[in-house]
């Protein structure tokens, strides 16, 4: 059976290299080895270097594994916020960050924006005791971005502020300054092309200082997973808990080809690819473009409406081998979604752009 292409956003198209790292990963054994290996020490390390290289980030902040992204929400409010957090929420992962700071007992403010719309940043007043700022780069569900410059700007207005920066659906392309960003996270499953099963939290020494405060002052911050915890264990390349040791060997190894490629020439490729693609969306007679603002749409998750059913046109393209992902949640019957990945090769996009001129 001819193999399937997918443009789906997580799990998305894995990276072309993957099977090949994934072979060699079985030849040199790393399923069996300890996790207080040398072994295993020089290939955190190697996955450190490659993500540090490929996305700019500073000694002062550490790259630590956890389980997922979704378990990152949970550890960066535990660990950034005694009391009060900030959320911009416009869309489903924006609204379970928010979600889940209620959840852990923290007073959670929330500026909502309608689906398919971004933030005007410059109108955001924050509270002075707020003490940490959740941001999603890219709302998968409603495919709207917000864009670093803004939360860049952001920042500047508002230093004393920890902020944290959700960026599971489109890292590596946001060019994040880590002299601003305090926190960013992702998992594997999306722009990285990898199987499922690895979270990746970057974060500065301000934060863990902020969770030692917060400990200190008899706070609950987490057990294993404690920032002090994950941080310590990192100094050395290890991890509070047996991880996933093959995730990180892949992540390291696909990190690298991607340095190969040049993280400025993924992004150029990226917005030259979400240009020809949303052109190709406007001009097609079956499909829209979903996200009005230019300015707000995301450049590696494109929602588009479409006249008739979506389920149909899912169907139809499946039938040629291409998988795009349906809309979210209540939008399933009226909206596909269409991840830009760096995994996609251009003779694959190509196929798409033609899909999408009959649809
Ligand atoms: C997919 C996604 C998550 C959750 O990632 P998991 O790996 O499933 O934990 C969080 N935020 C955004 C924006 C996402 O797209």
């Amino acid at each position: 059976m001819a193999q399937k292409i997918f443009f789906t956003p997580g799990p998305a198209q894995l990276y072309p290299t993957f099977e090949q790292h994934l072979a060699v990963a079985v030849r040199e054994q790393l399923g069996s080895i300890s996790h207080r290996s040398k072994q295993f020490r020089s290939l955190y390390q190697h996955a450190d270097e490659q993500l540090r290289a490929l996305l700019d980030v500073p000694a002062s902040h550490a790259i630590l594994f956890t389980g997922s992204a979704t378990e990152v929400w949970e550890r960066a409010i535990q660990n950034g916020a005694g009391r009060e957090t900030f959320h911009l929420v416009n869309g489903s992962f924006s609204k379970r960050f928010y979600e889940f700071s209620a959840e852990l007992g923290r007073t959670a403010h929330r500026v909502e924006a309608p689906f398919g719309e971004g933030f005007d940043v410059d109108q955001l007043d924050i509270p002075p005791s707020v003490e940490l700022v959740c941001l999603t780069h890219n709302e998968t569900s409603a495919g709207v971005s917000l864009p670093s410059a803004q939360i860049h700007a952001l920042k500047a207005r508002y230093p004393e502020a920890l902020f944290v920066v959700d960026m599971v659906s489109s890292a590596p392309y946001p060019a994040l300054d880590y002299g601003l960003v305090d926190s960013a996270f992702f998992s594997v499953q999306k722009g990285f092309g990898l199987p499922a099963g690895l979270g990746v939290w970057i974060v500065n020494e301000k934060f863990l200082a902020k969770a030692e405060a917060l400990k200190a002052a008899g706070g609950y911050i987490g057990t294993h997973h404690s920032l002090p915890s994950l941080w310590k264990n990192a100094k050395n390349f290890e991890t509070p808990a047996t991880p996933n040791v093959l995730g990180i060997y892949l992540l390291g190894q696909v990190a690298a080809d991607l340095n190969r490629v040049g993280a400025a020439a993924i992004r150029r490729q990226t917005q030259e690819r979400a240009v020809q693609l949303y052109k190709a969306i406007a001009a097609s007679e079956g499909l829209e473009v979903f996200v009005r603002t230019p300015d707000h749409r995301s450049a590696t998750v494109l929602v588009a409406g479409t006249r008739g059913s979506a389920p149909a046109l899912i169907e139809k393209w499946k039938g040629q081998n291409l998988v795009v992902g349906s809309g979210y949640g209540s939008y399933k019957e009226k909206q596909i979604r269409i991840a830009n990945f760096p995994a996609n090769t251009d003779e694959e996009i190509a196929q798409l752009l033609t899909a999408i001129g009959q649809a």
